[in-house]
């Protein structure tokens, strides 16, 4: 079986098999693009160490060497040879490019022999140690398992706290790795290996191991990649771009992978190696500066940066070194980016003619539009604070968002915070791949040191999290818990805000206002609208959400909650007082003092969405949440309402049900209460009225909820056409409305050809539906759901994503059986699922008409609807 494939025998296509990396450096190898040659050892060959109990397949080892040889032929060097030593660098790479997760070793092949020759062939003795250095050091964190800290706290020392690694002399570097040998014969009780195939098979072992490893595992599950793909092992000739001033190393976007911005984007360092730039071990400089620098070498770049983005019709993220003013390109891949830029590039790349508009809508991730649609901090709020004297310091804009939360030194400290609910801000020097758990856990993440593409940003931009990166001034003292900046001190614990898309960090709580949908962002938008078939209406209880509902391109409210709006202002003891009224007098006074705030509340909300459809449920309360707790709330309302405080306590206690979700709610409500219903039906009607006088037409839907059998569809549904009448012949104004069913419990499906004998519309709740389908209490699954996810029982938590199988079916045969009976039944989905991306494209997938989400999700499932729609 073939496991290695040389560079000059892969291309683009091969990404399952070589990985991105391998992939990648084949393609450009191929397009004759200069890149250090070497080969490719193949995801299979990973997956079957696996499988063979962590040994080599047969016959890998032998192709190594016969690679090798190959190599050595086109570098005219040779491994392992004092007089003319090949190197060459170990690197992992999976078909899903995991920045950071796993491992690389550099300068592999030197031992005290080698280092010699290469010492005296470049009459560099300082690049020589520097190199071996780094060798000795990679592979005792990597391949042996020592822990990294101890090799930096050796280095720490020898530089003192002014001097940084380039100004180490060749004997210093010599010292260090000797120090760091004798701590590899401490903590991992062996000689430091120095035959170099021996160095090399022990590598490609660790790297087929840091597949398993924890960050690389937290990052799949994180990603959603799956286990089994494996990772390729890249073996390539060593280029070096720390042999002198005019050597360096760099990385680089063909455009801002921030904000979108056409031009090349990225950093370098002089006299460095690897990964010293993402690493933040010094700030490196822009990489317009190359261009001042080293005019031919930049020009080059910029052409192949060019004609890789043209060859691939995306952004490019690209890793170069130069050597001795020879540029070398070590890695292309599609460049990660934010919602905003993906949109940004989507637009300009249409404009420039490279892509159309449909591979444009598919190019950006539905999930990735939530970035835009983040909170941000109102310039006026950042004035008034910078009076107040809270503004700190600004660092790089690294990933955008604004954010505020407690400072967090420990990654570890930053994820228990989180599981108990709290927002913290992860503040660290840097950020290295062991710290991934505690950036996953933040809401943001502050840097003191590391440019643009250091890990911190490239994490941070990955998941969609606002990162202030390289916030220089920023002192960080991790022993006393506190950071000062500008004269200022906070303390672990304090408040702080940052905003990602400008740098600025302030102390305290900003507060943040709302995104809008204008320019590229609207225009893209309009292309997806071209697209789909789905109509996208919100989930919205108060006229502010409908507002923000339209603007965000919401074609109607899907869900009006009713009983959220009894919650507003001391509109709460009216309602109270209904649940415990004992007579029917007493309800119909409550009621009274509530229908008039409802109708007004209708009113807003059919004014807001100025002509489009208004689906309102009517009261579906889990009542237990509406009554008062404690003894003084109790005694409070009983003096309110005139009555005895013992009087309320029995009530409320002989209203305590054992399962509330399945108790009296929904439906139930209006059929023992008709008096409800109908006082809801009356202000919805007598809004609408009010409504269409002034001019603007109103489509209200009244939807019944947590129907189970035809029969309790019909009670209420007659009840609200009668009051409907009434209010319409009154109001003297054609209302077009119609009466529907939420279908929520698996009954209300199963049943769904009769239910449509009355309703005219179906709103599928998958909440309740999912509840009630696993038969899962959504408020009690937190106790184990998450288990069943992390152990893959399930695959995705069913409240969150649809359950495509289960409950899905339950969808698609209500909606059948529905449209059996009436064939032009409107059919939607009302429920969180309605706003998440693989949800939306299975609504598609089994015709429904509508999803209906929260405000700030409506751009997100319209991109969706037409992704499924393409
Ligand atoms: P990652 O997947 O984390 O980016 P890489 O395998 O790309 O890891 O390598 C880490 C660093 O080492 C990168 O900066 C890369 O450019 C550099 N590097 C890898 N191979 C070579 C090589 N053959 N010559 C010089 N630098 C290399
Ligand atoms: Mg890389
Ligand atoms: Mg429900």
């Amino acid at each position: 079986k073939k496991w290695v494939y040389l560079f000059s025998e892969g291309d683009a296509s091969m990404r399952d098999l070589l990985g991105g990396k391998g992939a990648g450096v084949a393609e450009m190898t191929k397009s004759g693009v200069p890149v250090p040659p070497g080969f490719t050892i193949t995801t299979e060959a990973c997956n079957s160490y696996y499988d063979n109990n962590k040994q080599f397949p047969d016959g890998l080892w032998e192709q190594v060497t016969e690679a090798m040889k190959d190599v050595e032929a086109k570098t005219g060097k040779k491994f392992g040879d004092p007089a003319n030593p090949l190197l060459v660098s170990v690197r992992s790479g999976a078909k899903f490019s995991m920045p950071g997760m796993m491992d690389t070793v550099l300068n592999l092949g030197l031992n005290p022999e080698t280092l010699a020759g290469l010492s005296k062939l470049t009459d560099n003795p300082r690049f020589a140690a520097d190199a071996y250095r780094r060798f000795v050091q990679l592979f005792g964190k990597i391949v042996l398992g020592v822990d990294g800290e101890k090799f930096e706290h050796v280095l720490n020392v020898a530089k003192g706290d002014t001097r940084q690694d380039t100004d180490l002399s060749a004997d210093e570097l010599t010292e260090i790795t000797e120090q760091f040998k004798q701590i590899i014969k401490q903590d991992a009780g062996v000689d430091f290996p120095t035959e170099p195939f021996e160095q090399l098979r022990y590598a490609i072992g660790a790297v087929f191991s840091s597949w398993m490893g924890r960050r690389a595992i937290d990052y799949r599950r994180l990603n959603k990649i799956a286990d089994n793909l494996g990772t390729g092992v890249n073996v390539q000739a060593m280029v070096f771009g720390n042999m002198g001033n005019d050597s360096a190393t760099g990385v680089a976007f063909s455009r801002n992978p921030s904000n979108g911005d056409p031009a090349l984007y990225g950093e370098y360092l002089v006299n460095a190696q690897g990964e010293d730039v993402v690493a933040g071990v010094r700030t490196p400089r822009p990489i317009s500066e190359l261009q001042a620098e080293m005019g031919v070498v930049y020009d080059q770049f910029a052409a192949i940066a060019k004609q890789l983005e043209a060859h691939y019709k995306d952004v490019q993220d690209m890793e170069f070194t130069i050597e001795k003013g020879k540029l070398w390109m070590l890695q292309t891949r599609t460049g990660k980016r934010t919602g905003a830029a993906a949109v940004k590039i989507a637009v300009d790349l249409v404009k420039e003619g490279v892509i159309d508009e449909a591979t444009a809508v598919s190019r950006v991730e539905p999930a990735a539009l939530d970035q835009l649609l983040h909170p941000m901090i109102a310039t006026a709020e950042k004035d008034r604070a910078r009076k107040d004297g809270k503004f700190l310091t600004s660092g790089l804009p690294a990933s955008p968002g604004a954010a505020t939360g407690t400072v967090v030194f420990d990654p570890d400290e930053a994820e228990h915070l989180a599981k108990d609910g709290h927002k913290v801000i992860l503040v660290r020097t840097e950020t290295a791949p062991e710290d991934f758990h505690g950036m996953v856990a933040a809401q943001a993440i502050l840097t003191a040191r590391g440019g643009m593409t250091s890990h911190a940003a490239v994490v941070a931009r990955g998941m969609g999290k606002p990162c202030v990166a390289g916030a220089g001034e920023l002192k960080i003292d991790y022993k006393a818990g506190e950071f000062s900046v500008n004269g200022q001190t906070i303390k672990h614990g304090d408040s702080i805000s940052l905003d990602g898309g400008t740098g600025e960090v302030f102390a305290g709580s900003l507060s943040t206002s709302e995104p809008t949908l204008t320019g590229d962002f609207a225009a893209f938008m309009e292309w997806a609208d071209k697209f789909r078939k789905l109509s996208v209406r919100a989930n919205a209880d108060t006229p502010h959400d409908a507002e923000v509902a339209r603007n965000f391109g919401a074609q109607g409210i899907g869900l009006c909650r009713t009983e959220h709006m009894f919650f507003e202002g001391d509109r709460i003891d009216a309602v109270r007082e209904m649940i415990v009224a004992d007579t029917l007098e007493e309800r119909r006074a409550a009621l009274a003092k509530i229908e008039p705030l409802q109708q007004g509340d209708f009113e807003g909300l059919f004014e807001a969405m100025n002509g489009f459809p208004v689906t309102i449920r009517t009261l579906d309360p889990p009542l237990h949440e509406f009554l008062p707790h404690g003894d003084d709330e109790i005694t409070a309302l009983a003096n309110k309402m005139g009555i005895a405080p013992s009087k309320l306590h029995s009530k409320i206690e002989s209203l305590r049900e054992a399962n509330p979700m399945l108790g009296f709610r929904g439906c139930r409500l209006g059929i023992i209460y008709p008096e409800i219903t109908e006082m809801q039906a009356r202000a919805i009607f007598k809004a609408a009225v009010a409504v269409q006088k002034k001019g603007i037409k109103v489509h209200p839907e009244v939807m019944i909820p947590l129907v189970g059998d035809l029969s309790e569809l019909k009670v209420q549904a007659d009840l609200v056409r009668k009051v409907a009448g009434e209010v319409i012949a009154e109001g003297g104004e054609q209302i077009e409305y119609m009466v529907g069913t939420m279908i929520e419990l698996p009954r209300a499906a199963l049943t769904a050809n009769k239910i449509a004998e009355v309703a005219e519309f179906f709103s599928f709740g998958t909440n309740d539906l999912t509840q009630t389908t696993f038969g899962m209490s959504r408020d009690d699954a937190g106790r184990f759901l998450p288990l069943y996810v992390e152990r893959k029982l399930l695959k995705d938590d069913p409240f969150q994503v649809l359950d495509q199988e289960g409950v899905g079916q339950l969808v698609q045969l209500g909606t059948e059986r529905g449209r059996s009976t009436r064939s032009n039944l409107k059919v939607g989905i009302c429920g969180e699922h309605g706003g998440e991306p693989s949800s939306v494209m299975f609504c598609h997938k089994v015709g429904l008409n509508y999803v209906s989400c929260s405000p700030y999700r409506v751009p997100i499932a319209r991109l969706a609807a037409a992704q499924a729609a393409l």
